[in-house]
């Protein structure tokens, strides 16, 4: 080492130790993985039910000295059997708690157990990234905790006017204890403005909405300082894609999703995924390539008059099996129905729904 970077190192360690422990920016040791999870292959007998009992909610990654990753155990779960419910994140320290997502309702306790392991701080902030169970379904419980819940108003009406079950019955009434009360839109003159910031325990936190991707009422949130982006589930890397366009998702708006990562995260920026690892945004490009190539070729036969079983029967998603962790027959066709719903008479979105075909 010659001299002037040795002094320069020497000045760059007393800064670091003039500043409080907690507002130090990212180190080089982290993202640390402490439970991966799970890989596969999984299966579960005819008529089997999530033992919620057996489920554990553990640290499974640290990203900073303050920001924990929390997620579920591996092969119980059949939603999720690589690791139960949706990643959650707590931010923590003096300033109290903020958490994004709470896991499912039936391992509340747990996941406030597993909180409890680190940090005794109030609970103050939850944001809800989209709607789906494994990432509110503990919402009540965490807004008696004292937790002040945001998300897209797109959010708030999908819970309050749940759309109709795929069997045509109406959706469940909302626990409305666990409803979003500070709520903001997307914004599509301003794809990537942080609708909220917040800057507690040392860090910057930006809640940004999405276009209608996962969900019509996505939220990405962005830690600056950790340089960490959970990026929730219009990406995955265990099963095939899945939008949930009766909740307002769209495939093609996840496209724009993984275009808006390319521009508010770097090249070394760790994304956190709602489920599978945990991924840099080069890892977005072979997927959204995976998406262009299906959603061409189901064009391409649903407008030669294919009919939603013959574009199945096609095996549009084999050249992706091998590379694709949890390809189960179910997750491709869920993926290749959307898609063939997709690419004509697509229906809009009205109070962040969509009233989507039915198909026998
Ligand atoms: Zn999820």
């Amino acid at each position: 080492m010659n001299t002037n970077v040795r002094a320069l190192s020497l000045l760059a360690a007393a800064l670091l130790a003039a500043v409080p422990a907690l507002v130090v920016a990212q180190r080089p040791e982290y993202p640390i993985t402490i439970v991966p999870p799970g890989k596969g292959p999984f299966s579960f007998p005819e008529g089997y039910q999530t033992p919620w009992d057996r489920i554990e909610i553990m640290v499974t990654a640290k990203m900073s000295p303050n920001l924990f990753v929390l997620h579920g155990s591996e092969g119980l779960d059949p939603a999720h059997p690589d690791a139960s419910g949706g990643r959650a994140i707590a931010l923590f320290g003096p300033d109290g708690v903020l958490l994004v997502d709470t896991e499912n309702r039936q391992v509340a306790d747990k996941t406030l157990k597993a909180i409890r392991s680190f940090t005794s701080a109030p609970i103050k902030i939850l944001v809800n990234t989209h709607i789906h169970p494994d990432h509110t379904g503990a919402n009540a419980f965490f807004a008696q905790q004292g937790a002040v819940i945001f998300a897209q108003n797109n959010l708030r009406n999908e819970m309050l006017h749940p759309p109709a079950r795929a069997n045509g019955q109406p959706g469940p009434a909302p626990d409305p204890a666990g409803v979003p009360v500070a709520v903001y839109d997307y914004n599509a003159a301003a794809p990537g403005q942080p609708a909220v910031t917040f800057n507690m325990n040392g860090e910057t936190v930006d809640f940004i909405p999405m276009m209608p991707s996962h969900t019509a009422g996505d939220t990405i949130v962005r830690f600056r300082k950790a340089n960490v982006i959970y990026i929730e589930d219009f990406y995955r890397n265990f099963g095939y894609p899945f939008a949930d366009q009766v909740n307002g998702g769209s495939i093609k708006g996840m496209l724009d999703a993984i275009d808006l990562i390319e521009k508010v995260a770097g090249a070394d920026t760790t994304l956190v995924p709602g489920h599978g690892t945990l991924i840099k945004k080069s890892d977005l490009r072979p997927y959204r390539a995976m998406l262009v190539d299906v959603l061409a070729k189901v064009k391409t036969l649903r407008d030669q008059g294919k009919s939603l079983k013959d574009v199945v029967a096609a095996n549009l998603t084999a050249p992706y099996d091998k590379t694709t962790l949890g390809d189960t027959q179910q997750s491709k066709d869920r993926f290749i129905t959307e898609v063939y719903d997709e690419v004509r008479d697509f229906p809009p979105i009205v109070d962040g729904k969509r009233t989507m075909p039915r198909h026998q």
